[in-house]
């Protein structure tokens, strides 16, 4: 029997039929394979991990972070220290036996997601520390960020889509007003209406 069938056995529940040799040479197996893609994937520039907690809640950490930078050893998640291949036997009677993979990500990655907070432990360093829902939706004039320069939106006063250039925000003791600019002025905007930014559109080649 190949490694690979005693692997898909290892999800399947059913351990009884492999020795321990062959268990535990289909976990290194499985372990090196995760562990390949992982550190690719760091290679390839991913230093924050997403976490989901229950529900759809994402938390973005930093890859370093002492609460996820476990998942990044495939070797040590697939066989935790003190871990027995009886125990391991039992784990995988119980239903199978796979350990979660890390969400690698790296900042632009966090546009696909609705929603999401940062660790308030590691701090990633981001533009947003936050995003919620609605934002993807319609957003406030006088809470787009700088990060939004260059981005497509559109809005109920003008017909065509437009992309934004510049900011200028005026803070007052009435309260803030804001003028977006696109490459032909300022964008008219009617007192309380919201803009639509549109999604990233393809780079080419
Ligand atoms: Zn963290």
């Amino acid at each position: 029997m190949g490694v690979h069938d005693i692997t898909y056995l290892l999800f399947s529940g059913n351990v009884e039929v492999v020795s321990d040799d062959e268990l535990l040479a289909a976990i290194n197996e499985a372990a090196q394979r995760e562990q390949q893609i992982v550190d690719d994937q760091l290679r390839a520039g991913c230093d924050l991990i997403i976490n989901k907690r229950g529900g759809s809640k994402c938390v973005v950490h930093r890859t370093t972070c002492a609460s996820v930078a476990h998942y990044l050893d495939r070797r040590a998640e697939w066989l935790p220290n003190g871990w027995t291949v009886e125990l391991l036997r039992r784990e995988i009677r119980h239903g199978g036996f796979s350990p979660r993979m890390p969400q690698l990500a790296t900042e632009d990655d966090l546009e696909e997601i609705p929603t999401y907070l940062s660790c308030q432990i590691c701090k990633p360093d981001l533009k947003r520390q936050f995003k919620k829902s609605a934002d993807s939706k319609t957003s406030d004039p006088n809470k787009l960020g700088e990060d939004r320069i260059g981005r497509r939106f559109v809005s109920p006063e003008t017909p065509e889509p437009w992309t934004l250039v510049r900011i200028e925000r005026t803070i007052t003791a009435q309260g803030t007003t804001t003028v977006l600019y696109d490459e032909n002025g300022s964008v008219p905007l009617s007192p309380g209406t919201r803009v639509r930014l549109l999604p990233k559109e393809p780079a080419l080649g």
